[in-house]
């Protein structure tokens, strides 16, 4: 039965539920009634806007330290690091919604 907003289990194709458990990142666990089967699904709304707003925070930090030419070797590894951080997460999330989009049945 097709439950809109849920993906369903790319193994049997069973609607996943959500769990208790969250990632450490804010990403929420799913897992398969059918095969048992656990996967990350993609970020709530609230933690993809916060990591984009914290993406562009950092960038913003950047041009700002390069205009006042602030730049010490620790504030490119701390930029770096942090906006490496919240894009990636941003890029897996975006590859989870692509995986599995809310209602969409492939096969
Ligand atoms: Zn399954």
């Amino acid at each position: 039965m097709p439950h809109p907003g849920l993906p369903v289990c790319s193994a049997c194709g069973a609607v996943l539920r959500l769990t208790a458990t969250r990632h450490a990142l804010g990403f929420p666990r799913l897992a398969c009634g059918g095969c048992g089967t656990s996967v990350l699904g993609p970020l709530p709304t609230a933690f993809r806007v916060t990591y984009i707003v914290l993406a562009v925070l950092v960038a913003v930090d950047a041009v700002r330290l390069l205009v006042t030419d602030a730049f010490g070797p620790f504030d490119i590894a701390r930029l770096v690091l942090f906006d490496g951080v919240f894009v990636g997460v941003l890029v897996a999330d975006a590859r989870l919604r692509r995986a599995s989009p809310p209602g969409d049945a492939h096969d």
